[in-house]
């Protein structure tokens, strides 16, 4: 049987609570869904970082079905070599460990009969989210995701490539250093990498919690009477509170949410001035999802006022035309692994 025959492929999602589990069919739909929750250092505290990667490599091998040349997809959260599938570094799993970690030598020591194919989880969004008709004639596509943690993928659809440095990364803006200011003053917080001042540090659903907090630190009188301040306090979670304030157009709500993605403004700005070439720019992820048409709408505020140098002015709708957000299912890393492992690559 040739690899060209195979016609349906094994894929998981590997993120730092769940991996996701499922048969992707060649015509593009996901069967047999299914969910477990992931070895991950928060449910295993006492176990060590081999152990648990012993755990996952074992969890994955187990569920690929003992069928003739098996070919696996794998959207894996980490930071990991585009090329080979090496990790470098994965908090959610492993916690501050950052050896790095060969784990397509690891499942193939297992599975020698299996094809592995392993793809960073926000590539593989990127991968479904570009295979959509409506985005056939772009020359790139940027996706951004805004979760839990921040990055970016471009690709190039006239070659369906993804480029990478060196190190076989591309477009980790998580880490990037930016300037934030929150109540009219500049603000400096750490990030989750352990460095100051980077975009996750303010941006990232976590950063946003900070910037939360600090907020009320700067501003106690306004925020106890806000629509953050009333219902956190009675015990409702942050996440809830902020949509719930922001629908009900709360003044302090919005001048977070402003400052909050005000530096990823800027990133994305940034990236539109150096690339003319991105037709469009994909937002995506759990904070992006939770709030809603606000975030897309203080995003746009921020461009607004200020755009492009001239290209704003001769075109007002030129980033308006380019700053989209998915829908449900439109980036879905588990489909974005069926892409990846027919399309043979990478690793
Ligand atoms: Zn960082």
């Amino acid at each position: 049987m040739s690899g060209g025959s195979v016609t349906a492929i094994t894929v998981f999602d590997v993120g730092g609570t769940h991996v996701r589990r499922a048969t992707w069919l060649r015509q593009g739909q996901l069967r047999d869904r299914s969910s477990r929750p992931s070895p991950s250092f928060k449910r295993f505290p006492a176990a060590t970082v081999a152990e648990l990667q012993d755990m996952m490599v074992r969890e994955l091998c187990e569920a690929v079905p003992r069928t003739p040349e098996p070919v696996v997809g794998i959207s894996f959260g980490a930071a990991l070599d585009h090329r080979t599938g090496l990790v470098y570094a994965s908090a959610p799993l492993w916690g501050e460990h950052s050896e790095p970690y060969d784990l397509r030598a690891a499942l193939t020591a297992r599975r020698g009969d299996v094809r592995w194919h392993i793809v960073n989880d926000v590539t593989a969004a990127l991968l479904h989210a570009a295979a959509a008709t409506d985005r056939s004639r772009h020359r790139k596509v940027l996706l951004a995701t805004i979760s839990s943690g921040i990055a970016c993928r471009v690709i190039d659809q006239r070659q369906r490539r993804i480029p990478v440095d060196g190190c076989g990364l591309q477009g980790e803006i998580g880490h990037l250093p930016v300037h934030a200011e929150l109540a009219g003053r500049p603000i400096e917080l750490d990030c989750d990498c352990g460095k100051p001042g980077h975009l996750a540090a303010y941006a990232s659903g976590p950063g946003i919690a900070r910037m939360a907090d600090a907020l009320a630190g700067r501003e106690p009188a306004r925020w106890a009477v806000s629509g953050l301040g009333r219902p956190t306090a009675d015990g409702t979670g942050f996440e809830s509170a902020l949509r719930r304030a922001l629908d009900a157009s709360d003044d302090l709500a919005g001048e977070l949410l402003d400052a909050v993605t005000a530096p990823v403004a800027a990133v994305l700005r940034t990236a539109l001035c150096l690339d003319p070439e991105l037709d469009e720019v994909v937002l995506t992820g759990g904070v992006v999802h939770g709030l809603g048409h606000h975030y897309r709408r203080a995003l746009m505020g921020h461009l607004t006022r200020q755009g492009l140098y001239l290209t704003s002015e001769r075109s007002p709708d030129w980033l308006e035309q380019r700053i989209t957000v998915t829908g449900p299912g439109e980036a879905d890393s588990l489909a974005g692994a069926g892409i990846a492992a027919s399309a043979g690559g990478p690793a």
